[in-house]
């Protein structure tokens, strides 16, 4: 078996939907391995736009979908992204499956975290109820889906409100399948299976930018876990690197954020708004030092490039390099945990921009060489080599090298 990890090396939104769903046609597995309905993924099938927060985006062009163990099943989103493949393509129960040990949101979940986040986290959480789901599957009072079932939705202990849970415990029946051993006797094929990650690795909740990061495990070795599989069985960990990294939440460390005017260039030509509540992302330029954190801990083999298309208008481009931190310059930093990004000062190379469109352009040396050059600065300076480019949203705007 052949095991591909692709996720975010950032803050979220590298493009991680497209990029899976891109590696997608080389697999014949799609999983995922860990977080919930706060994953957002965007991609295009065949000219249709979609848009799904559960469902690995394979799913959508015939290959197998796994919900593995690490997962939260929300069940409202599960229901209507399933409904909407089923309406399109018919049964997927032959290939769609949740695994009985992930864990369900809850009602009370989503009202603990609005709650929480209102009152004591004020983190700006997406609120899907992903956080306290995670604190009760620590504190082992979390349900899991063959739970679920057995209660009929009613699991003991919970005092829930929820009109719809038989209509959940049908769909959750219908698709609930022994995933372990299913993935036990893929291991002994030729076949390839695909780990699409979901938030990205500074939001890992041991090595991120804590306590602003998500609750679950975002690295490489979260998404081995969460999937049931040993590290050695992993074959290419690929890395998705934007070309210009951004938060979702108000308050964390982003020590390259940009200015306003720069944020509003690049807001724009790129569409960094939030999916759901619309609110502008915070933007900053890339970063060399979080990079070589991100490649320290998880060893990627490989970076897709993602959205350098949208830094087409840009005159000059900044690159940091390095922090100064209480007079000294570093190009490596281990101390994300309750960082004070005032005392970390990016150090920037100006890079020269290329000022003219290079959407969709599928050969590398149809770039102009100053985005080769953006490239490859990369490339040299983390030690990873950029073996796909992302240079707009459509599946087929990629180039691979
Ligand atoms: P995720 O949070 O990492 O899953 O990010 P999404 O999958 O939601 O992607 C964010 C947005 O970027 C979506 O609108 C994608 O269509 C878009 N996108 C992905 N890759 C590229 C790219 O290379 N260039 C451009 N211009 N847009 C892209």
């Amino acid at each position: 078996m052949e095991l591909i990890i692709a996720s975010g090396a950032q803050w979220g939104d590298e493009g991680k939907g497209k990029v899976s769903y891109y590696l997608s046609q080389f697999s014949d597995v799609c999983m995922r391995a860990g977080g919930g309905s706060n994953a957002e993924a965007t991609f295009y099938h065949q000219g249709k736009g979609y848009h799904f927060q559960m469902i690995p985006s394979g799913v959508v062009r015939g290959k197998v979908g796994i919900m593995a163990d690490g997962v939260l099943i929300s069940c409202d989103r599960l229901m209507l992204e399933s409904r909407q493949l089923e309406e399109e393509f018919g049964d997927i129960s032959d290939r769609f499956m949740v695994s009985g040990n992930a864990h369900v949101v809850l009602p009370s979940h989503r009202e603990k975290d609005a709650f929480l986040d209102e009152n004591v986290l004020k983190i700006n959480t997406i609120r899907q109820g992903i956080g306290p789901a995670m604190a009760d599957r620590a504190y082992r009072v979390g349900v899991n889906v063959d739970t679920f079932i057995r209660t009929g939705g009613e699991p003991e202990g919970q005092d829930e409100h929820w009109e719809d849970r038989a209509q959940y415990v049908e769909m959750l029946r219908k698709y609930r399948k022994d995933t372990k051993r299913y993935l036990a006797e893929l291991k002994k094929t030729d076949k390839t299976v695909l780990i699409q990650g979901s938030q990205a690795f500074m939001l890992d909740n041991v090595h991120g930018t804590y306590p602003y990061v998500t609750s679950s495990y975002t690295s490489t070795a979260g998404l081995l876990h969460g999937a049931g599989f040993p590290y050695s069985s992993l074959t290419r960990n690929i890395g998705i690197v934007k070309a210009y990294p951004i938060r979702f939440d108000r308050t964390g460390p982003l020590p390259t954020e940009c200015s306003e005017s720069d944020q509003e260039v690049i807001r724009n030509a790129g569409n960094e708004f939030s999916h759901t509540s619309h609110t502008p992302l915070r933007i900053g330029w890339l970063d060399m030092v979080a990079l070589r954190y991100a490649q320290e801990i998880n060893h990627y083999t490989e970076f897709f490039f993602t959205k350098i298309d949208v830094l087409s208008e840009l005159k000059e481009i900044p690159v940091c390099i390095g922090y100064r931190h209480r007079g000294e310059t570093i190009d490596t930093c281990y101390e994300w945990s309750h960082m004070d990004v005032s005392e970390y000062e990016p150090v920037y190379k100006v890079l020269k921009g290329w000022q003219r469109p290079i959407r969709g352009v599928q050969d590398f040396m149809a770039l102009p060489v100053e985005a080769r050059d953006y490239v490859k600065f990369l490339e040299d300076q983390i030690g990873v080599p950029v073996t796909l480019i992302g240079t707009g949203p459509k599946d087929d705007e990629v180039i691979v090298r």
